[in-house]
Order: C-alpha cells, then structure tokens, then sequence
C-alpha cells in the first residue's frame, strides 16, 4: 500500500483509523451480517447509528439544546437555495457578505428568492481578504447576515466572528467545521457539506436555531423545508446512510483519539503556522492571502510565474504530494490541510518546497 498526501479541496483525506476501520467492519457491520451500506435505514442498527451520529455531533460542537441538527443532501450548494426559501420570510430581506467564490454563488440564488443586499466585499480585491462590516451596516429588518466562515478557494477566513447585532448570522463552515472549537450560539444558523472535514460527500449538516423555524416561503419544495427534516428525524426519505455513519467514526476519532475540538485546533493552527512562516521566508513562494484573513484548513500560494507553478504541481505530484493545484479563479497552488492531513505531510510539503526553491536558484545562476 502506498498511501500519498492528498491535499485535495475536498472530497478530501480521511484519517487513516477511520478508513481502517470501515474496512473492518465493510461485510459485518457489529456483528449484524452486512455492511452499513447494505442495511435499511429503517432498521434499529442504522437508528442507532444516525442517533449516535447526532449525539457525538452534539457533543463535539457542544452545541446548544435549543438548536436542531438536521442531516440532509444536496450538498452545501442546495443550502443556498434552502436557507433564504427557509428563513428570508419576514420582511424578506437578507445581508450578505461577499468573501469569495462560494459567498458568491451563495448571493446570486438568495436573490431570485428576496431583497438581498451585498453588506461588504473584497471581490474588488480578488477576495485576497476578509472584508469588514460594523453591525450599523446591517438592515436592522434584515432576516439574516450570511457569510462563508473560510473560504475554502482562495484560503482566506474571518479571523473572528462578525457581530451582526441582533439579526441573525447565518454561516457557509463547509471547510472549517470541527477544526476548531466554534461558539454556535452566536449564529442563527451554520451549514457545512461534509467532504471537507467530516465525512465522504453526500451529507450535508444544518444547525439551526429552533426559533428561526417556522413557516417557509410558499412553493418551496418539500425537501428543502426544514421542517421536513425537523419532523422525520432527517429520515423522511433514504439518508445518506453510510455518510453518516463514517461522520460517525470520524466524531469519535476527534473525541478519542485527540481529544476533542481544543487538541484538534491546536494540531492544525501549529501545521499551519508551520506552513505560512515557510512561505513567508521563501524568496521564490509567497503567500496570496493578506495576513489577517488567512484560513488555517486552505493555504494559498503562488511563486509569480504561471509555468513554475505548473512545474511545482508536477514535481509535487511525482514526489507524492498531490492536488495541490490551485482553483482555477486564483491560479497557483492550493495546499488544504484539514483535519486529517498528517504533519508528516506539512513537514514534507516544506521540505520539499525548500528542495524545489533551490533547484531553481540553481538553474537560474547558471543561465545568467
Ligand atoms: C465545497 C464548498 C461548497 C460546495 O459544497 P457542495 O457540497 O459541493 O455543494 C460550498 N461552500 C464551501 C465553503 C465549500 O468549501
């Protein structure tokens, strides 16, 4: 077996206990005679599993009692559509913070659902920043301000959360959910697809503030009404079954295995630090992000040269470093690094990096 760096935006790395043990119980799941993927997600096993699965989710995120956790599919894509049909239902207006590509898209389906007003961007900039906001900005009538926590494209994040006074905040965490610890009751609502951090793709999570539920706007369909979920458990049709059940494995190994949210920041604020003070002493890379707005789950980077970066990938690539080409809206490269990236990897990446900046240096002095 020859297991690589996988520094891909997501679907991404899982740990390696995790993958090891869904390989061992894959024909038997606790001695039921099937696979998790085999068996109906009526049966009491499964219910055990979505139910352990919401519980560890809770426990993990310490996440209020007066919050629901809903389990649904669509991806965090669907959550653009859901979350202004769901909640942009009193004065029918919502805030909108744009930080990158995702906070975009996120911006254009809110406005074929409401009067969505862009409350602060660095679009301007090539979103190479977090753009700020006072409360006073925000439409005091507003149903919500949304923003996307870190945003997983260009590797930027807010270094803090953002006071929207009394209007609700609503939150993209698709790609920092469980890396650190996050207080969730300051939001009304967060959203995350879990190939970034929590599981494989086809789950995606919604915590919501039980009183922000209530009546959706008139026609939305069935499966996008919260209340759907809220009323069946997240089981009124097929749950992504087996999804859930490795978010399951992959909440115990936080709990366990390090030792909750606290450990797991710790290890990923080192491995990125690590990672940004080698960039900002290379002469050959430099980092595309301003200082204070960098994400620690996506490291963005460019040496200047479009054919070097390409050569860097490459090169990356035959020496087991792989994805680590950039989105194709900032070139370069993009090195994500979420939970499950090892710091061997980081290490190796840097040492690497090192090797590849000298190699250059010495081609360059011998051809002038
Ligand atoms: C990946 C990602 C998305 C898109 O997720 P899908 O599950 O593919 O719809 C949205 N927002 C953020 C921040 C992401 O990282």
């Amino acid at each position: 077996m020859n297991r690589v760096y996988n520094f891909s935006p997501g679907p991404s790395m899982l740990p390696l206990p995790v993958l090891r043990r869904a390989a061992a119980e894959m024909e038997d799941y606790a001695g039921c005679g099937m696979s998790v993927m085999e068996m109906s997600h009526r049966s009491p096993v499964f219910e055990q599993i979505i139910g352990q699965t919401q519980q560890l989710l809770r426990q993990v995120l310490a996440i209020p009692d007066h919050y629901k956790v809903l389990f649904v599919q669509g991806g965090a894509s669907q959550q653009f559509s859901a979350v202004p049909l769901n909640l942009m239902t009193h004065s029918g207006k919502a805030d909108y913070v744009l930080s990158g590509q995702f906070s975009l898209k996120a911006y254009e389906e809110a406005c074929r659902f409401g009067d969505v007003r862009v409350l602060a961007s660095s679009k301007q900039d090539n979103f190479s920043f977090i753009p700020s906001f006072s409360p006073a900005d925000v439409r005091p009538d507003a149903d919500y301000v949304h923003i996307c926590y870190n945003n997983t494209i260009f590797g930027s994040r807010f270094p803090a959360i953002p006071d929207t006074g009394p209007v609700p905040l609503v939150a993209d965490l698709s790609s920092c959910i469980l890396s650190e610890p996050i207080d969730i009751s300051r939001f009304g609502l967060v959203y995350a697809g879990a190939q970034k951090n929590m599981a494989p793709a086809g789950l995606t999570v919604v915590i919501v503030r039980e009183d922000l539920l209530g009546p959706s706007q008139p026609r939305t369909p069935l499966m996008l009404d919260y209340q759907t979920a809220v009323n069946s458990g997240s089981m009124y049709n097929t749950p992504p079954c087996y999804p859930i059940y490795i978010a399951m494995l992959v909440l115990e190994w936080i709990r366990d295995e390090i030792g909750g949210l606290e450990q797991m920041a710790a290890i990923n604020r080192r491995k990125a630090q690590k990672l940004y003070a080698a960039l900002d002493q290379s002469s050959l890379f430099r980092p595309t992000v301003r200082p204070d707005s960098r994400s620690i789950m996506n490291v963005t980077f460019v040496t200047g040269a479009k054919d070097l970066d390409a050569r860097f990938c490459q090169e990356a690539e035959a020496a087991g470093l792989v994805n680590l080409k950039g989105h194709r809206v900032v070139g370069g490269m993009r090195a994500s690094i979420y939970n499950a990236m090892p710091e061997d990897g980081i290490d190796a990446l840097i040492a690497f990096m090192q090797a590849f900046e000298a190699r250059h240096k010495t081609t360059q002095e011998a051809s002038t």
